[in-house]
Formats: structure tokens, sequence, C-alpha cells
């Protein structure tokens, strides 16, 4: 078997952290209302919640900084970014945003006018969280077709982030002519489980809405680690250099989005590209200038656009991603190996841990998955985020809890800043708590915020369900019960 490579970089700077003790964690997580997006990054020892910013640039990143060009209008680092962006994808107007919903924020509205229809909608593999906000805002409504696949964490197979492509053609031709806005197609799919999307599928569903007049609008936050996939799993590309794949997978859009924040391995920034349509281009410029800023830097400062085209480069590195697919991939088999059931294969950017499989016994609308994000922030000071029913959120038009097709426990690991010790860690809390799954309680909301509402939500704990066995045991045993109950939880508290 080859060897393992070690991680393809030496460390020159270090950012110490600091376990917080089990009291401190239990006090931290009830101040912040049992939500981990409310948790002080300093109460958290290794923080997964996601990798969007959270990436560790390089030397030659951080050199750009000092060249940036800090001019107000035409900057070089703006030109040096226009450039890479032609180079790499084949794009000719590049609009920076200060992330990837100022993108979103500046195009869906101007594709809706396009469109015309009273009734728009976007349809994509899946709709990313602010990719569906912004699509609402827009006024339009966001459908999902993606592959059936994904929803069997259990089989792995090749192209979880797929569209369902007979859905797709079904769709386009019942509805009314004129009201499809956009098609978007999110590589990789980030709620499926960072799971790619097969160039093969990325050409026929382009086809589909290329005959219909569709634009296809490039989510491209991961496009490099989809790049690696197609390169890893399609015989076909198997020889063929990571930038020639980006460059064929971005010719089936027209526009792309990209939360630079990812593969482009910045803390801050996002591209709105179109790939020729020059009218499109001022549109959204118009657009850019009061809600980003000026069309040569739309939110971000020169240094920030330096480091960006630099990292658009790196994000393509084949040791880099080699070394990047490799570390997610460890986590899942120390998980996997020891029966913690996760989205199988491994995605691009994350472990997703199963928390429909692993807690049986928590419904839907108690949250099963963010549930499993507070006991492993109680166990081991892990930051994690739920995506699942708390993420997905309620209707627009009926108010009702959508029943979410996945309860997932994201496992985000930031680019180039954890070891596999690290992920040995994380496995560990995790393994130990699937010895005591049956106790996990369901969360209920205390405050639940109109919209995009995982990220302020303040919830609480249920009562354990043995603690409801012992009410209807009758008051005489529940004292009992109550306390042991409480006695695991504590005792793995004290483990740490
Ligand atoms: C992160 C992300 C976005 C939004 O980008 P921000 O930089 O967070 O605003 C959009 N789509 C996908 C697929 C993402 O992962």
């Amino acid at each position: 078997m080859a060897r393992r490579l070690p991680e393809p970089f030496r460390i020159k700077m270090v950012e110490p952290i600091h376990l917080p003790s089990p009291e401190h964690r239990r006090a931290a997580l009830a101040a912040a209302g049992w939500n981990p997006f409310l948790l002080w990054a300093e109460d958290v020892y290794i923080d997964l919640l996601t990798d969007s910013g959270t990436g560790a640039m390089s030397d030659t990143q951080w050199a750009g900084l000092m060249r940036g060009d800090e001019s107000y209008a035409g900057s070089r680092s703006f030109r040096r970014l226009e450039t890479t962006v032609r180079e790499l994808f084949g794009y000719a107007h590049t609009i920076p945003t200060h992330q990837g919903r100022g993108a979103e924020q500046i195009l869906f509205p101007e594709l809706v006018r396009r469109c015309g229809s009273t009734q728009p909608v976007f349809i994509s593999n899946y709709h990313f969280d602010t990719t569906k906000a912004h699509v609402e805002l827009a006024g339009a409504r966001a459908i999902n077709l993606l592959t059936a696949d994904a929803l069997d964490t259990a089989t792995p197979t090749a192209w979880k982030g797929n569209f369902d492509l007979r859905a797709l053609r079904e769709t386009l031709d019942a509805l009314a002519p004129g009201s499809v806005a956009g098609l978007i197609a999110t590589v990789t799919c980030n709620s499926a489980g960072g799971q790619p999307v097969s160039m093969d599928n990325l050409r026929a569903a382009s086809a589909m809405a290329r005959e219909r007049g569709v634009p296809i609008v490039i989510d491209a936050a991961r496009f490099a680690e989809n790049a690696w996939f197609i390169q890893q799993r399609d015989p076909a590309y198997a020889k063929v250099p990571l930038e020639q794949i980006a460059r064929e997978m971005f010719s089936y859009g027209d526009i792309f989005t990209m939360s630079a924040k990812k593969d482009a391995l910045v803390n801050i920034g996002g591209l709105c590209c179109i790939r020729d349509d020059e009218a499109l281009a001022r549109a959204v410029q118009v657009r850019c200038v009061p809600m980003e800023g000026f069309i040569t830097y739309g939110g971000l400062a020169g240094r920030d656009m330096e480091a960006l085209a630099i990292g658009l480069r790196e994000g393509l590195d084949p040791d880099y991603l080699a070394y990047r697919i490799a570390q997610v991939a460890y986590l899942g088999h120390r998980l996997s190996a020891a029966g913690v059931p996760i989205q199988t294969p491994t995605g691009g950017h994350a472990v997703f841990v199963d928390a429909r499989r692993m807690l049986p016994h928590l419904a839907p609308e108690q949250f099963p998955a963010h549930a499993l994000a507070c006991e492993l922030y109680l166990e081991g000071g892990v930051r994690a985020v739920e995506i699942g029913s708390l993420l997905l959120g309620r209707d627009p038009v009926s108010g009702r809890q959508e029943p979410s097709p996945f309860e997932l426990l994201r496992l985000t690991i930031p680019r180039r800043v954890y070891t596999n010790d690290h992920m040995d860690y994380v496995a560990e809390c995790l393994i130990e708590i699937q010895g005591r799954a049956g106790t996990v309680r369901g969360l209920e909301f205390e405050y639940e915020p109109p919209l995009l509402r995982h990220f302020t939500a303040r919830l609480r704990p249920l009562p354990s369900p043995s603690e409801d066995r012992c009410a209807m045991a009758g008051p005489a045993t529940s004292a009992a019960t109550f306390r042991a109950t409480q006695e695991p939880a504590s005792a793995a508290l004290s483990m740490a």
C-alpha cells in the first residue's frame, strides 16, 4: 500500500487553544441558549462549526496582503483577481463581493427581473441555506432536485451531489415557460455532505437548462474539492489536470457565485462572475455599488483581493487537495470503524454524522442532530453544526416545519488548521457519546427567529426519555430514576 503522506506544509505560526472544564462548558452552553452558534469562540476547544473563512493562509498569501493595492477604483489587486478568474475559469466579468451571499444578493434579483415571471423559481441540486434565503428574498421559490442516493447515508455511492436528472427534466417541462429564473449547480453539494457532482451530471443538467434558455449559475464555493473528486472517481478524468477539470466544469455555467472563504482559502471574500453576457454584468454591477461597494472592490480591501487571487490557485494544488480530502476521510474512517453512522463516502470538507440513525429515539422536531451538537460540546468542547430540520426551517407560505430529508451533524474541517491528532480527539468524543446515545435529550425552541433561524435560535433541552418514562411510572420512582439518568452525563463530563 502506498505510504500515507503527511501534511504538505510546515507550521510557521501557532495559535494556542484550551479545553475549558466540564462545568464551564455546561454553563457556556446554557448561556448560549443551547445553540453552539452563540458560544464564544474562546469557550470552544476544537472548532468544527464551519470551514468558511476558518482556513489558514499560506506564507505567499500573507505576503500578498502586503502587496494589496488599496486604491478605491481600478486597483492592481482587482486586476490580478480578474486575470486569475479569466485564466482559471474563462469568465470575462469579475465582480468581487464581501462573501458568497453578497454575490447572491446582487445577482438573484436581476435574474428574477429578467425572467419576468410572477411566480419565479430557482432549481438546484440543493440550495445552500443563504442561497435559499436570497432566492426567497428575491421573491422566488427554491426547488431542490437532489439524487435520491444522497438520502441513503449507509450506501456509499460516488456522486451524491448529483441532480436527479429525470426529476429535473420533468420539473422543467411542468413549469410555465419563462418561470425558471436560474438553475443553480452547487459544487460540491454542501448540504448533502460535501458530496460531488459528476462531470456527466453537470453537463447533462446544463444542457437541459440551455435548451430552455435558463441561465446556469454555478455555486462554486467548493469547486476545487469537486474537481478533485472528478479526477479521483471518474476514470475518464484520471489523468486530466485539475485546472483543466475545473475549466470544463465552469464551461457548463453562465455565471458563478463563489464564497471565497472555502476553496479559495481566504478568511473573507466572494465573487460573482459572468462568462460573456455583458448586459447582465452591467446590471449586476449596478446592484453591486449600493449593496457591496464599487465594482472593483465589492466590499473587499485590496489586500483581500490579492490573497484571494493567490488562494484560487493554491486551492487547486494537487498535493494540498490530496491532504485535504485524506484528512476528512481519516476522521470518517475512525468514526465508521467504531460504528458511528456517517454519510458515506465522506465528502470534501466535512464528515456528516447521521443523527437519525445514531439517535433514533428523537423525532425531527426535537432536532436530533442539533441535540448531538450540544452533547459533543459538553463531552469535549468540540463545536459542530446541525444540517437538518433546524436549518431547513418552515415553509415560507404555510409556516409549517418542513420535513428535512437529512438529520446530519456536520463536523466541518477548516483548511490547513488542525492535525490528525485533533481528528482523533474528535472521534473519541463521538465514540463515547455513541455508547450512551439513548440518553441524549431532544430540544425545543425558547426563541425562534423568522429567517435563517439556526444562527440565532435559543433552545432548551426536553426531559430525557427516561424522565418521560418515570413520569408515567408515577412519582414514587421518579426521583430515583431522575438521579440515575443524570449520572451517565456527569460521569462523561468529568472524563475530560
Ligand atoms: C458558504 C456558502 C455560500 C455562502 O457564502 P458566504 O461566503 O458564507 O456568504 C453559498 N453557497 C455555498 C454552497 C456555500 O457553501
